[in-house]
């Protein structure tokens, strides 16, 4: 066998990923696969975002930049985060990385100490855990199910805090669960972690634009300014712009931690790419009106979706904020199928009726599914039908 680092062997590759390669393996094959595990949106980039990158390459904005990212790029950051989150940082502050993955991948390389501890939510977003895990940290999770709409309770953050937890990691609105925080809720998760100066909390807003619910969006520093200086919002224009393909993400912090993910940049990925920074320029300062479009398809399909689940047998579905994600609990439907596990339960279906999903423990939360409707109505029409044949 190869002999490799002891940090790669503590990892998995990405589960979410897998699913989609295997269901492509199975489509290329010949098979009629509906894919209901992929992590984006199924729109094209809007076509002004397209342009400004064609005229970036066009005009010899073909170089190197600055490893941290444009100066063009870190302004439109900081007006955004000024317009859509009241939120002041200065240009020190702020690191664009080649997607928010790469983000929260700079941010643990620069934080955390063999034996440290990471705070972490489940179901949560499945590279959250591993890269804890390469970087010699621990991860901690903490299990909210159905019954709490995913949503950890103060008293859960505080048990789970110890002397040894360096970061806590939220995610609202949610990947797998599309559920997300009030302002409220965020305000008592803030007032225990306050009591820990210690830690560090990062906030993954990816999924901010992708809310239908009443109450607007916020994040833990809206809700508790005093964590400001311990606090590091991620976001990136992945999920609301549809520009999962060129690779744009952010971090906005305390400075000198924004430094080190800036120096471990430096020393891996240098610069994200030249062109897709001025995309993602458009992206930020142009008209947001593009995403009402897609908010709407995805809030619709969010309603066929659930409504569909909870109408199948030993299925039962939380209704959603926003994301294009539903999290359905199957362990049910999974015991009636005779399957041991949800991962035995997602090859049935995928072998049986074609459809693809991915399982809840993927997510650190079994018997239950991420089902991603960020496909056509069409696609999650014929996948509803034979998900409800398989059931019943
Ligand atoms: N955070 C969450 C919760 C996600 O779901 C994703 C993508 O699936 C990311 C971060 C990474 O996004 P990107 O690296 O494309 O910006």
């Amino acid at each position: 066998e190869f002999k490799l680092a002891d940090r790669v062997n503590r990892i998995k590759p990405s589960p979410t990923l897998a699913v989609t390669a295997r269901a492509a393996e199975l489509r290329a094959a010949g098979e009629d696969v509906i894919g209901l595990g992929a992590g984006e949106p199924d729109f094209d980039t809007p076509q002004h975002i397209v342009e400004a990158a064609i005229d970036a390459a066009r005009n010899g904005q073909t170089r190197y930049t600055a490893v941290d990212g444009t100066a063009e790029l870190k302004q439109s950051i900081i007006d955004k985060l000024h317009r859509d989150n009241q939120l002041s940082y200065s240009a020190k502050q702020i690191l664009v990385s080649c997607g928010a993955k790469q983000s929260l991948f700079n941010l643990m390389a620069a934080l955390l100490n063999d034996g440290d501890e990471v705070v972490i939510p489940a179901p949560y977003w499945v590279s959250y855990p591993d890269i804890a895990l390469l970087f010699g940290a621990k991860p901690k999770l903490v299990k909210a199910g159905a019954e709490s709409r995913f949503k950890i309770s103060p008293q859960q953050l505080e048990e789970a805090i110890t002397d040894k937890t360096r970061l806590v990691i939220l995610n609202s609105p949610s990947n797998p669960t599309g559920t997300a925080y009030t302002k409220a809720e965020l305000a008592e998760l803030g007032s225990v972690l306050e009591r820990y100066p210690q830690v560090v909390v990062a906030s993954d807003d990816i999924y901010e634009h992708i809310i239908w619910r009443e109450e607007p969006f916020s994040n833990i520093v809206n809700a508790c300014p005093s964590l400001a200086d311990r606090a590091v919002v991620v976001n990136g224009v992945s999920k609301a712009y549809a520009m999962t393909g060129w690779r744009i993400g952010y971090a906005a912090g305390p400075a000198p931690l924004i430094g080190a993910m800036n120096k471990v940049q430096s020393q891996s990925t240098s610069n994200p790419t030249s062109i897709s920074q001025a995309a993602s320029v458009a992206a930020l300062n142009g008209d947001q009106g593009c995403i009402e479009p897609m908010l709407k398809a995805f809030k619709e399909r969010h309603d066929f979706v659930l409504d569909k689940l909870n109408s199948m047998p030993g299925v039962s579905c939380t209704p959603c904020d926003g994301t294009f994600y539903c999290f359905p609990l199957m362990q049910e439907a999974m015991e009636r199928l005779g399957c041991d596990d949800d991962v035995a339960f997602a090859e049935k279906l995928l072998n049986e009726t074609g459809v693809a999903l991915v399982p809840g423990s993927a997510f650190g939360l079994p018997g239950y599914a991420r089902i991603s409707y960020a496909t056509s109505m069409e696609n999650l029409e014929k996948a509803m039908e034979r998900l409800h044949k398989a059931l019943s």
